[in-house]
């Protein structure tokens, strides 16, 4: 990664970071995602009426070829007086962004956003619907089944925390079930890229 995609990935996620998003107050994450995928010129920018932000880059077609989603949503904090950096800080030290949801998953949806954002558009096969959905955690897979069935795809990448490992999702209609595989985050491993330490 260049130094300075690098920088931007890390901007947009502690930007994302600060903002407190838990399940239903999404509003404020939701704005900045649109922005910042209308300000990389995805051809198309929505916002559904659960409050799911979409972006399309490639035409609209009747079925695209892959859906990657992030959801907005985090928990609320529990230890609190255990946390040893401001969990809304966002802060940036020992090469990690800290605070609630850096890892569950708003590097995640920073790197998903401005990864496929400004990839030349030649590079992409068909056309790649981006998510960033709402209430995952209240509700896991619902807000995603609405997107999917308005815009359905071959394929979809769920970009949750494994540790930098591939999972693999089965099911059949638009909800999908998520099989975990069988090793826990390790959210110290990702420290020497200067992406997220802790959720
Ligand atoms: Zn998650």
């Amino acid at each position: 990664m260049s130094a300075s995609l690098e920088a931007k990935v890390v901007g947009l996620c502690r930007e994302l970071v600060r903002l407190d998003s838990l399940s239903g107050r999404e509003q404020r994450v939701a704005e900045l995602v649109s922005k910042e995928m209308r300000e990389l010129g995805y051809d198309h920018v929505e916002t559904d009426e659960l409050g799911n932000v979409v972006g399309i880059l490639g035409a609209q077609t009747t079925q695209a070829s892959a859906a990657f989603d992030a959801h907005m949503d985090v928990v609320p904090v529990s230890d609190a007086p255990r946390w040893t950096h401001e969990p809304f800080s966002a802060e940036l030290a020992e090469g990690c962004v800290w605070g609630r949801g850096t890892t569950d998953v708003k590097g995640s949806l920073a790197a998903l956003v401005v990864g496929l954002g400004l990839l030349p558009r030649g590079v992409l096969q068909g056309t790649v619907v981006v998510s960033a959905s709402v209430g995952e955690e209240a509700v896991e897979g619902l807000a995603l089944a609405s997107v999917l069935t308005r815009h359905p795809v071959k394929r979809v990448v769920i970009c949750e925390p494994t540790g930098l490992r591939l999972g693999w999702a089965t099911g059949a209609g638009p909800v999908y079930a998520w099989r975990r595989p069988a090793w826990q985050p390790t959210p110290r491993g990702l420290s020497e890229a200067s992406m997220p330490c802790t959720s």
